[in-house]
């Protein structure tokens, strides 16, 4: 039933505030403007998730914000571990929605990788989260949940990718405002450069980011240097020119100052040849870029395969040769279930499974 006419909208929860707002949030409450901001840094800064936790809150504030204001709205449905150390979980929100997210090792400590909606209208024809297309938008509250859920299940972490379900370009308004959340000094205090926003830049979106101007490093999805075949293989951007998409990614590194990435997934036999390679390069020609290079995790139901290693290596050697700097990424989450958008899919048509409430 829609609501009646001049019924007031439900106030946003907490997480879909900017920390900054928290004080006066949390006033209606009878937080001094000081216990306001100590709980936005109990959750962005230590990841607490309870209110129960924030022991320098009173008791009584901490009950009845545990009972009108939870924090969290998702549940766990399903957590994989992977052999190489990745730690994929699957979220439930009220509605039955679900959006995975990721926690890989790395050398430098933990990279997250976080979803930006439920499904995704690109539908990339190697891509299991575009099989069926969009479900919804996840909310800036839905989106930092990830990231606050991974926190609690592995520790702090060292970089964020927005790489995850969901094109970040067509739900710029909850991904940035998310972002700016973990960058404040009164949220996360997370370097920009330690983010990576990956976008396949539908229209308008680099624009805005640019107008953004956070220094967060920019990927843009490419996957071929052919316009028929870039069509062919994200049909979400069949109405836009790869030159027009570069020259909105030059002006990003015009206004942040950071140098953007070239995401490519090699598929055998589809983008993986040199002469695909050497047009890659004359496109890139000049650019201030790097290549990131993804040997292709298969999909059982999407019928794409990964090129041999001598494949992807001689794909890298030939971008290299014309001086581009190129990195051949090793798959992590490799295993079952693991490629973008897996889980979710066993999932969707399944009943819920024992979850843990948060
Ligand atoms: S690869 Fe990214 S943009 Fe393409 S369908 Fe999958 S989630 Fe969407």
């Amino acid at each position: 039933m829609s609501a009646a006419r001049g019924d007031a909208a439900p106030a946003p929860r907490l997480l879909d505030l900017h920390p900054r707002a928290w004080p006066e949030r949390l006033a209606a409450y009878g937080a001094q403007p000081f216990q306001g901001r100590n709980a936005a840094r109990w959750v962005f800064r230590r990841g607490v998730l309870q209110w129960a936790q924030m022991t320098d809150l009173p008791a009584s504030l901490r009950a009845r914000l545990e009972q009108e204001q939870p924090l969290v709205s998702a549940v766990l449905d399903q957590r994989s571990e992977a052999g190489d150390g990745a730690v994929k979980v699957l979220l439930r929100y009220p509605d039955g929605a679900r959006a995975e997210a990721v926690g890989m090792p790395g050398t430098r400590g933990r990279t997250l990788c976080i979803s930006t909606q439920v499904g995704c209208p690109v539908r990339c024809v190697f891509c299991a989260s575009g099989l069926d297309g969009l479900e919804r938008n996840l909310s800036q509250g839905e989106i930092l949940e990830q990231v606050l859920w991974l926190r609690r299940e592995q520790g702090d972490f060292h970089r964020l990718v927005v790489m995850g379900m969901g094109e970040a370009g067509h739900n710029l308004d909850a991904v940035l405002g998310a972002l700016d959340c973990l960058i404040d000094t009164e949220g996360s205090d997370l370097a920009p450069r330690r983010i990576t926003l990956s976008t396949v830049g539908p229209r308008g979106a680099l624009q805005r980011i640019a107008a953004w101007g956070r220094p967060v490093t920019l990927a843009l999805s490419v996957h071929s240097a052919d316009d028929a075949l870039r069509h062919r293989l994200v049909p979400g951007v069949r109405t836009r020119a790869l030159e027009e998409t570069l020259l909105e990614a030059d002006q990003v590194f015009a206004r942040c100052g950071r140098e953007y990435t070239i995401e490519y997934v090699l598929l055998k036999d589809v983008n993986d040849s040199l002469p695909q390679a050497r047009a890659l390069a004359l496109r890139l020609r000049g650019r201030r870029c790097h290549v990131n290079l993804i040997p292709y995790n298969p999909v059982q139901e999407l019928g794409y395969d990964r090129p041999v290693p001598a494949v992807q290596e001689a794909f890298a050697e030939a971008l290299r040769a014309t001086g581009l700097p190129v990195t051949l990424r090793r798959s992590l989450g490799g295993s079952q279930n693991a490629a973008c958008g897996q889980l979710r899919r066993r999932q969707i048509s399944a009943p819920p499974s024992s979850a843990e409430p948060c």
